[in-house]
């Protein structure tokens, strides 16, 4: 079988068609705010006029009549932007009379990483621009073992990088001063039980960067003391769930160091650590492809008029009938 996904749940505009063996194309137009960050209603204008466009390209390579299915991501996600790709699918499916399968993000990032590593039973730690989550698979359903309080670990590091000076994405600009850092400032630690959150020490980092301390040490103080934060609830996570085995996932999953001390964590425990490539690990049309295709294969189908989106969508929501 063959099917093509939709992603546009936030910044980034994705079509993707893969069969059960691989991905067989995938398309991005991101859009890229001129300023400051991201704006739902400017990035759903960026996808409507763009989502047309993308999928011509698409269809230049890849034969519309060979697909079989459409997913699209339904949530979570910011409304404006999740209203036009749900638009665009279904228009798809209803052209091509194909079935529509709305997908959950979170659970597109875990699976197309299970899928392309190998991964079996992970804890996926899920990092991205809106999101940080630690997940595991528990019966029937994924389930959040801890997630932040308050923002995405991306847009943590977004926001620290706006503050400095530099444009979005910030996240990929930090990791590059951070190798350069010297010296260590401590930064407010936040984790409370299994969850971690991420504003305050964003304002700690700000002001330690307004009293004159270098990009470069206040981009290291930040990555050293959140990575650590995710790191020790990931580590809790396997603890508690007697599981060996890690996923990163999400945009920040490309940070070197952030997969260095997982890595490090990993080893010390003799669980195996695993990394889907970038293209795969940030947001992307493959995922909700994959993942719509496995949710077909087992029964699932979203009616037309049942694919309103869903901005709060829940990992959790998804009752997972696969293995
Ligand atoms: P996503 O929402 O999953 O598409 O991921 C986007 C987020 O990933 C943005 O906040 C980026 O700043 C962040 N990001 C991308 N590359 C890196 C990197 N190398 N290190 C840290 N953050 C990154
Ligand atoms: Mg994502």
């Amino acid at each position: 079988m063959i099917a093509l996904g939709i992603e546009g749940t936030a910044w980034s505009l994705s079509v993707g068609v893969v069969d059960e063996k691989d991905v067989i194309a995938l398309l991005n137009d991101p859009y890229i705010p001129k300023e400051g960050g991201i704006h739902p209603r400017e990035a759903s204008q960026h996808h409507s006029e763009k989502i047309a466009p993308l999928l011509s390209r698409l269809f230049e390579t890849v034969d519309k009549n060979s697909i079989d299915l459409i997913a699209f991501s339904q949530g979570p996600g910011m409304g404006p932007c999740l209203r036009v790709i749900a638009t665009a699918a279904r228009l798809l499916a209803l052209k091509l009379k194909r079935p529509l399968v709305g997908v959950n993000h979170c659970l597109a990032h875990v699976e197309v990483g299970r899928w392309k590593t190998g991964a079996k039973k992970p804890v996926a730690l899920y990092v991205s621009g809106g999101n940080s989550q630690v997940i595991a698979r528990r019966g029937e359903r994924y389930r959040v073992f801890g997630e932040t309080l308050d923002i995405g670990i991306g847009n943590a590091l977004d926001k620290l990088a706006r503050h400095m000076g530099l444009k979005h994405p910030g996240g990929p600009k930090i990791e590059k001063l951070a190798e350069r850092g010297e010296k260590y400032y401590s930064l407010p630690y936040v984790v409370k039980g299994m969850d971690f959150s991420f504003s305050g020490m964003v304002t700690a980092a700000q002001k330690l960067y307004d009293s004159g301390i270098s990009m470069e040490n206040v981009a290291f103080s930040f990555q050293e003391t959140a990575f650590a934060m995710l790191t020790e609830v990931t580590e809790r996570a396997l603890a508690y769930l007697d599981l060996d085995e890690v996923l990163l996932v999400g945009g920040v999953a490309a940070n070197r160091r952030l997969q260095d001390m997982l890595k490090i964590m990993c080893q010390d425990r003799g669980a195996k650590f695993f990394v889907p490539p970038k293209e795969l690990a940030g947001d992307n049309g493959a995922m909700i492809a994959y993942t719509g295709l496995l949710m077909y294969k087992h029964g699932y189908e979203t009616p037309v008029e049942e694919s309103y989106v869903k901005p709060d969508f829940r990992i959790e929501d998804v009752i997972v009938n696969w293995d």
